[in-house]
């Protein structure tokens, strides 16, 4: 007996289950994969896997509705595993265990997969039925999704006809996505030297930093900890001889730095509190809204001769933290409170060799992004580095004109009874990359209500999975 049996729709359902109990994070899509070779073989459908594991499934126009434009119903076939500390499922093995919590279904220590696997679901109950209308379908999974986009930048889609997609990727009901920007990831790097000095080992780390998606979160206009540190290195630079030894900070590009630390020697140790100590008020009074509790936490060690960064390399150094551009460099004109190109310095370290940043770029122009990407180049190069460009993803810009957009507004009104929010985001997602690849593809992103995706909270609405059914199964009757 299936945990979702006896809810509706009891198809979508079944299939949302089925998918939850094939393991199926990033990288680990295959056996997903093939279950939906196999759904579409059972029922005589033409279908195409590639060697990563996208697969596209392709239904006929039910009657009357050949000459309708055909419609790519599309989403991912990868989530992401994350699970509490006591849970003990090998999400690359095993499948999260679903459950049932009110108007939500859950899984039990781990994160769901309802992002993205209701959007398979829905792909293959409408594939399955034979009591809904529509024109061509065209479903379109792809793997590898949330590790940058790998499986739709690899994808093949000549087989498809449509120039309409609906991606099931978005996770708010009644909040229709119709553009997103573009990416880009540039790495810096600048050689160092060294030199012998003798002082009092210091290092100094942030606390209480709150950090953010690079995409979603860069206009919250919190503290980003790399540049904290080299803006702390400036400020002391003012008050006291100091020399680096090494430092490091972030995880990945496209996070927002939350912890970086640094160690460095001092001459003089008798002023260093008070220094740190106003630095922090400094941070307060410019972060104290974005980051509450931002903070440099200083700890004082014992005089030793140690390896330090030469002059030049430490005052390259600090042009790199303080002069690389960081944060929301414009905002749109076209769509209030968008951001419309932005960077993070999302990684940082220095040692003995050379200092290395990693950034992650993003904008909803093209021209935008590679004139930010040019301008970190060139002062890479200006300090005696070189810069390198990785993972660069197009950008979906909002089309003034869209059909498809209107039609699924029409229907939202039709259904809901008031207008739905239609808007554009500053983070990635595949539309910009399929779009790319089929000329004039007219796109809407939509989804329905899903908490706290990518944590072991995450649970999605029955009843919103349920509306969003018929909204989905009225769009395509539309003729
Ligand atoms: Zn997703």
């Amino acid at each position: 007996m299936k945990v979702l049996s006896g809810y509706e729709p009891a198809t979508v359902l079944s299939f949302f289950e089925d998918i939850c109990n094939i393991p199926h994070i990033s990288y680990h899509e295959q056996e997903l994969s093939d279950y939906c070779v196999k759904f579409a073989k059972e029922r005589g459908l033409y279908c195409e896997q590639d060697e990563l594991g996208n697969v596209i499934i392709v239904k006929e126009a039910t009657p009357g509705y050949e000459r309708v434009e055909p419609i790519i119903i599309q989403g991912h076939l990868d989530m992401v595993g994350d699970k509490v500390p006591e849970c003990d499922i090998d999400m690359t093995k095993e499948s999260v265990r679903v459950l049932v919590d009110g108007d939500y279904i859950t899984a039990d220590g781990t994160t769901l997969g309802g992002d993205n696997g209701i959007a398979v679901a829905y792909g293959l109950a409408l594939l399955d039925a034979d009591d809904i209308s529509h024109p061509r379908l065209e479903v379109v999974l792809t793997v590898s999704e949330e590790v940058g986009l790998e499986g739709a930048t690899a994808i093949d889609l000549s087989c498809c006809q449509a120039k309409r997609l609906i991606n099931i990727d978005s996770e708010e009901e009644g909040v229709f996505t119709v553009g997103c920007a573009g990416g880009l990831r540039v790495d810096c790097r600048i050689p160092l030297e060294m030199t012998q000095k003798t002082g009092t080992v210091c290092e100094i780390r942030t606390t209480g930093f709150l950090g953010g998606h690079s995409g979603i979160e860069i206009d919250r206009g919190r503290a980003n900890g790399n540049i904290m540190l080299g803006r702390f290195f400036l400020f002391l630079k003012q008050k006291m001889n100091f020399e680096i030894l090494k430092m490091e900070g972030g995880v990945k590009d496209n996070v927002i730095p939350k912890n970086a630390k640094a160690l460095f020697l001092v001459e003089d140790v008798s002023a260093i509190n008070s220094i740190v100590e106003a630095f922090n008020q400094v941070l307060n009074i410019e972060y104290g809204a974005s980051d509450p509790d931002a903070r440099l936490e200083l700890a004082v060690g014992d005089v030793d001769t140690r390896e330090v960064l030469s002059a030049t390399s430490k005052e390259k150094v600090l042009a790199v933290l303080n002069g690389m551009p960081n944060g929301v460099q414009t905002m749109s004109q076209d769509l209030k409170g968008l951001v419309e190109t932005s960077l993070n310095m999302g990684v940082m370290s220095v040692d003995e060799e050379a200092i290395t940043t990693v950034f992650s770029l993003r904008s909803s122009h093209e021209s935008a992004k590679m004139h930010l990407a040019e301008t970190l180049k060139q002062i890479a190069e200006v300090l005696g580095g070189e810069a390198s460009y990785h993972g660069l993803y197009p950008g979906w810009p909002y089309a003034r004109d869209s059909k498809l957009r209107e039609l699924c507004i029409k229907n939202y009104k039709e259904q809901y009874g008031k207008e739905p929010v239609v808007e554009v985001i500053h983070a990635g997602l595949e539309c910009g990359i399929l779009s790319s690849k089929i000329e004039g593809l007219d796109c809407i992103s939509m989804g329905p209500n899903m908490y706290d995706v990518h944590t072991p909270d995450e649970r999605i609405s029955i009843s919103s999975i349920a509306r969003m059914w018929e909204y989905l199964k009225a769009v395509l009757a539309e003729k």
